[in-house]
């Protein structure tokens, strides 16, 4: 009788705290759809009011407001797919390096235009077992925040490396780094460590969450390290595909 009520308890505390992160989480979306909308509103009601005028540069604003609530819409919809395990993965061989390549490609645009360099290093062809759009999706998240988060002219390096019989991806910059205190909580639903300049810069929140999930989902992890002014370094393990195409030696 003990045991089943002990059992009974855990049940009825593991329940109550699903519910409780059910509610934090449509309130932390509400708040967070909430911005954009109102300042969508202030401009519409500026421009009745003749307090703002109806030029091209209130139009890039509102614009900007729109864009940033089509991205979370967007981003909500990957979690929701993601975490719920619902998302179609097209899992086949790939090539780690091919796939760190062109997410390096994608992001060259943003780095150039901040002057920040960003750099391949791979050492051995390894082939991952993966969906290549979204492994792509999270590398490419990586890069666009180690190139949002470091000032111009930083460096960022993507490096592909084979550990105890896993592939692994680091995404390294030279940056500010971490804080230790925000590190452990990177990875949550819209945690930013500084909210104003994410803000400005147009992020979700959401990044990060995403690719653990997607990550998660591939039977990989993510990790997060970071050292005081050294930079942050983000390391993506993947399971290792045994196809033809990988010339790494089997450990
Ligand atoms: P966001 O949309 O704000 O970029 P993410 O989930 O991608 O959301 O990242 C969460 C937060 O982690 C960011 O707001 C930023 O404060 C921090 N962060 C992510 N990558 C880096 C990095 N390379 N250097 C410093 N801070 C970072």
């Amino acid at each position: 009788m003990g045991e089943l009520a002990r059992t009974f308890n855990s049940m009825v505390e593991e329940l109550s705290r699903t519910e409780e992160l059910r509610r934090n989480l449509v309130a932390d979306v509400a708040h967070e759809l909430r911005t954009p909308v109102t300042n969508l509103r202030g401009y519409i009601e500026g421009i009745s009011d003749g307090v703002i005028p109806p030029n091209a540069a209130t139009l890039a604003s509102m614009q900007g407001e729109v864009m940033l609530q089509t991205r979370l819409i967007e981003d909500l919809q990957d979690l929701a797919l993601a975490e719920s395990g619902q998302m179609q993965l097209k899992i086949q061989p790939c090539d780690l390096e091919e796939l760190a390549r062109s997410a390096a490609n994608a992001v060259q645009p943003q780095a150039q235009a901040k002057g920040t360099k960003v750099a391949v290093e791979t050492s051995e062809a390894l082939a991952v077992n993966a969906d290549p759009e979204r492994i792509s999706q999270v590398l490419r998240n990586l890069l666009v925040n180690a190139v949002n988060y470091t000032p111009s002219g930083s460096q960022v390096t993507v490096r592909t490396l084979q550990r105890n019989g896993h592939a692994e991806v680091h995404v390294a910059d030279n940056g500010p780094g971490i804080p230790p205190e925000d590190l452990p909580h990177i990875f949550d639903r819209f945690y930013r460590v500084d909210k104003s300049r994410s803000r400005s810069t147009g992020g979700t929140g959401l990044g990060l969450t995403i690719a653990r999930s997607l990550v998660e989902a591939h039977g990989g992890s993510i990790e997060a390290r970071s050292k005081k002014g050294k930079g942050a370094e983000f390391v993506v393990t993947l399971p290792r595909s045994r196809a033809a195409s990988d010339a790494g030696p089997e450990n």
